[in-house]
């Protein structure tokens, strides 16, 4: 059989339309995780698992914990993850990140699934967080409609601008962490939990 490559999953993400991380975010998300030596990650928003591979390669002694909700992407991650060989140290769980309750503690918790309820997922997941941990949270810029929405008349395109800008706001006036805002990829933000 053919070895399955990154850039096989980033094709079929562009073809398919599934909306992973951007070259430059997950590059930057990556260099994060391994020069602050991260080992127990959460994240919000499978996909077809391209993020998580890319995360556990970055040091073979990572852990990552991904939740998903769609069935078919689901099926399709744990398809992917087999085939890197990476098994054993992504766990792909299947639901609504809103209904799942887990118990350990991690590094770094990645939010990156739907954008209208990024508040829940924060304050849901925040006890999962151990301190000096980081929440990383992508598509703040959202196509760049965050800064400007005269580029969409689509209401529901407005609704979750409306969203994400709060979830902005929501960061900055959270005095238990320190969030800085970058532009790269699509928009990430770094929250480190100060308490
Ligand atoms: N992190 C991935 C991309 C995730 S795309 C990568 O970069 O490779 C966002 C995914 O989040 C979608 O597949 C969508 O089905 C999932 N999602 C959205 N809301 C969710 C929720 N509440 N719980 C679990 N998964 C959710
Ligand atoms: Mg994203």
């Amino acid at each position: 059989m053919v070895q399955l490559r990154i850039e096989d999953l980033e094709e079929y993400a562009i073809v398919n339309n599934i909306p992973i991380m951007q070259k430059d975010g997950i590059e930057f998300l990556t260099q994060y995780i391994k020069e602050n030596n991260i080992k127990n990650i959460l994240e919000i928003g499978t996909a077809i698992g391209y993020s998580a591979i890319k995360m556990a390669r970055v040091s073979n002694d990572i852990k990552v914990t991904t939740i998903e909700r769609d069935l078919e992407r689901y099926n399709l991650a744990i398809k992917n993850i087999e085939k890197f060989n990476l098994s054993d140290r992504i766990s792909v769980i299947y639901k609504d990140a809103l209904d799942v309750d887990v118990e350990s503690k991690y590094d770094l918790i990645f939010i990156d699934a739907a954008k209208g309820q990024y508040i829940k997922f924060f304050e849901k997941f925040d006890k999962n967080l151990n301190l000096n941990g980081t929440i990383v949270s992508d598509n703040l810029s959202f196509h760049g409609l965050v800064l400007d929405d005269s580029k969409t008349n689509n209401r529901n395109t407005k609704q979750l601008v409306r969203k994400i800008r709060n979830y902005i706001e929501f960061l900055k006036e959270n005095k238990n962490y320190k969030t800085t805002f970058y532009t790269i990829g699509d928009g990430v933000s770094i929250s480190i939990k100060l308490k």
